[in-house]
């Protein structure tokens, strides 16, 4: 889930497709001052001091210093941007855009920092700062787009660019910020700028409500089980985190579900009581779709009419020709034919899928018929049975440490870089622990990487990366400051946090962000590692899960917990042979979703009632009835949370076949640690940040496009035609 700086895209997060949840208990943070006072003694203002160039006082900051701050931040950075405009001299790159990507530092290190709290100390209190700044700050962005001297000096320095001695990178700079003024309205007229940034500081207020109405359901709403038979099949882990979670929320004797994805996922997995099983997943598929003050049917209905009509301000077809104008995919029919080609395969896998686990249903005479409450439950039977693979087996294998350490293994092998764990850094939160990274061969100081493992009140579920700081040096040499966050629980004093191989993965892909945000080597902040167009950006991240899997990581790094023996190779292949296992059911509850965020985006300037949409939608689909979409659309906050993955859900799937043609470049060389290979992977992806156009940084590492039949082959899919 992404929440990219709306005027740059230095202060990126990245996650996996997880849902965001939450919950507001308030959440203490060390102080070390009294309340805030003057702007002068707010923390947010300062520059980053200490060591590593600067690092955020994240010790020093308090939810009130965020609202004077940022005003104060914004106004500062438009003076800075209402100088560059005003200046009498002719416009030049160095006096225009140069000077733009110096601007707004302050501004940028709030709302840094301000990202950080919305995602991992969300309280009342701060939710309440949100709703007010929300529509402050998209009216802030309006007024630096909308500037027309500002503009005009934009368009001066690109339409020179090739004759006025510029390098690639400063070309493609100037190509950078010219697109981004010209498709947020620079060029309309001042009635339609006017009602252009009405419709995004009215956006900015409903996606704040959106998400606020989902963390409402997630967190008000629970499961409670009252007897021990409605436990049956939940492993101890689970009885245990219930009975806590019953326990802390006054029921002492009973047990509480939470109704989050990490909570709701494994209850589905393992509870033998069909009853609480349809309890539970109705409850979950109803998040935003209740009906009383949380409901988000209206507010989704005011989003896309207000998208469609910012769309025909800005000259285009729909809100999906927007948004993927400048994406890898460049248009929707494009993005459509490649979900659509994937959607027939994946339905029929997911008929066999309901075809076994009806036969094993059938079996054990449990005399029902296949429902959605039904698939995980059933699937995990089949995948036992079938491949003799059980989580339980895997599990004390996986010891976040040692994996942990397996990773910068990993990071050595292919990049050459080193980590070490340092002490002198502030944190958010004791559980968040920091490393430095080096470069192997000169030594040279890289950037930090902060590890925030635990899930914990106030703390939005799933995982992600964020950039603190974006490398760049332009003016001098800054390094990157990067954060991993996930949600494992965490384990008792003294005993190894075991994780699955499914968490193992996620660790290793949130990684590979982080390493796209390390690896860095460009010039301006703009252009700087994960800034890249959105069906891109999970290219170097899902790439990064496949060296979880090479012997070279399981030899060494996946050892039992008490024994200290590798994992076996004959259970390793019994993971590699259920690698394509429930494929089906993966894929197609993805796409549905991605393809309802898609036809929501193409239907255009008509009347949409949500839950109308959908039902006919999935129809005319034929979605399998045995499925739901992994988010439906009253709580898919990719789509209306923010702007982030509008029509841009399918970025996932487009990413996975550039993933899965990708590894076969080291699979046809020397194997997954090929020394040229990575050598060109880390040159023309990971270093190059958005300094090339993705299609030729692509064929620049490959030699050639992308090709589908990787990605066919990895899911266990027929070929397509
Ligand atoms: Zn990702």
């Amino acid at each position: 889930m992404p929440m990219r700086d709306a005027l740059h895209a230095r202060a990126a997060v990245l996650a996996l497709g997880a849902a965001l949840a939450g919950c507001a208990t308030v959440q203490p943070v060390t102080t070390t001052e009294p309340t805030a006072a003057a702007p002068s003694a707010n923390p947010l203002l300062a520059d980053w001091a200490g060591p590593y160039g600067g690092v955020p006082p994240f010790d020093r900051v308090r939810v009130e210093h965020f609202e004077p701050a940022l005003e104060a931040a914004m106004a500062d950075h438009l003076a800075e941007i209402e100088a560059i405009a005003s200046d009498p001299a002719a416009p030049t790159f160095e006096n225009t855009l140069a000077a733009m990507e110096r601007a707004g530092r302050t501004r940028e290190r709030v709302a840094t920092l301000y990202g950080i709290w919305g995602a991992n100390l969300s309280t009342p209190e701060f939710q309440a700062v949100q709703r007010t700044l929300a529509p402050r700050m998209a009216a802030f962005t309006d007024r630096i787009h909308q500037n027309e001297a500002l503009f005009r000096r934009i368009e001066a320095v690109y339409e020179a660019r090739e004759s006025s001695g510029l390098t690639s990178e400063q070309q493609r700079l100037a190509w950078y910020h010219h697109n981004a003024f010209v498709r947020a309205g620079a060029r309309l007229d001042a009635p339609a700028k006017a009602r252009l940034s009405e419709i995004n500081q009215r956006l900015a207020a409903l996606f704040t409500g959106f998400n606020q109405n989902v963390l409402a359901d997630e967190t008000d709403r629970f499961l409670v089980l009252e007897s021990e038979a409605e436990l049956a099949g939940l492993p101890e882990s689970l009885r245990e985190a219930a009975a806590a979670a019953a326990g802390a929320k006054g029921m002492p004797g009973r047990w509480v579900v939470a109704n989050t994805r990490s909570a709701m996922d494994p209850f589905l997995t393992y509870a033998a009581d069909r009853s609480a099983r349809e309890r539970a997943w109705r409850m979950f598929v109803d998040r935003g779709d209740g009906g009383g003050e949380h409901d988000n049917n209206r507010i989704i209905a005011e989003i896309l009419a207000l998208r469609a009509e910012r769309a025909g301000l800005l000259g285009y077809e729909t809100h999906a020709h927007w948004r993927l104008e400048n994406a890898m995919a460049a248009t929707p029919e494009r993005a459509m034919e490649l979900l659509e080609s994937v959607w027939t395969p994946a339905v029929a896998r997911v008929r066999e899928e309901v075809a076994d686990m009806q036969a094993l249903a059938d079996a054990e005479g449990a005399g029902i018929t296949i429902e959605p409450w039904d698939y995980r439950f059933y699937a995990e039977k089949v995948r036992l049975a079938r491949y003799d693979l059980d989580a339980g087996e895997v599990k004390p294998y996986l010891q976040l440490d040692r994996l942990r350490e397996g990773m910068f293994w990993v990071a050595g092998e292919l990049f050459g870089f080193d980590f070490r764990p340092v002490a002198d850094v502030p944190v958010f939160h004791p559980d968040v622990a920091v490393w430095e990274v080096t470069d192997r061969a000169s030594g040279r100081h890289v950037g930090l990487w902060y590890f925030d493992p635990y899930a914990r009140a106030g703390k939005r579920s799933g995982a992600w990366m964020n950039a603190y700081r974006s490398q760049e040096r332009f003016d001098a040499e800054v390094t990157t400051l990067v954060s991993n966050n996930s949600n494992f629980v965490e384990g008792r004093e003294g005993e190894p946090v075991l994780i699955s191989w499914d968490d193992a993965r996620t660790l290793f892909h949130e990684f590979g962000h982080a390493l796209h945000g390390l690896a860095s080597s460009v010039a301006y902040p703009s252009l700087s590692g994960t800034s890249v167009p959105r069906d891109y950006v999970e290219f170097p991240s899902q790439l990064l899960e496949h060296w979880l899997s090479t012997p070279e990581v399981l030899q060494r790094f996946a050892v039992h917990h008490e024994t200290g023996e590798p994992i076996p190779r004959e259970l390793v292949e019994r993971i590699e042979r259920a690698a394509t296992f429930n494929q089906g059911f993966d894929t197609v509850e993805y796409l549905a979703s991605a393809l309802m965020d898609m036809r929501l985006h193409l239907a255009g300037a008509v009347a949409i009632d949500p839950d109308a949409f959908e039902r006919e939608a999935l129809d005319a689909l034929g979605m399998p009835r045995e499925i739901v979409m992994r988010h439906r659309t009253p709580h898919f906050q990719h789509v209306f949370g923010s702007d982030g993955y509008s029509a841009g859900y399918y970025s996932y799937l487009w990413s996975d076949v550039l993933t899965a043609d990708a590894y076969g470049a080291f699979t046809e060389a020397g194997g997954p640690y090929d020394r040229a290979v990575a050598d060109r992977l880390l040159r023309h992806v990971f270093s190059a940040g958005n300094t090339v156009d993705p299609a030729d940084a692509y064929r620049a590492f490959r030699g050639r496009d992308a090709r589908v039949e990787a990605l066919m082959r990895k899911r266990g899919f027929p070929a397509a035609n």
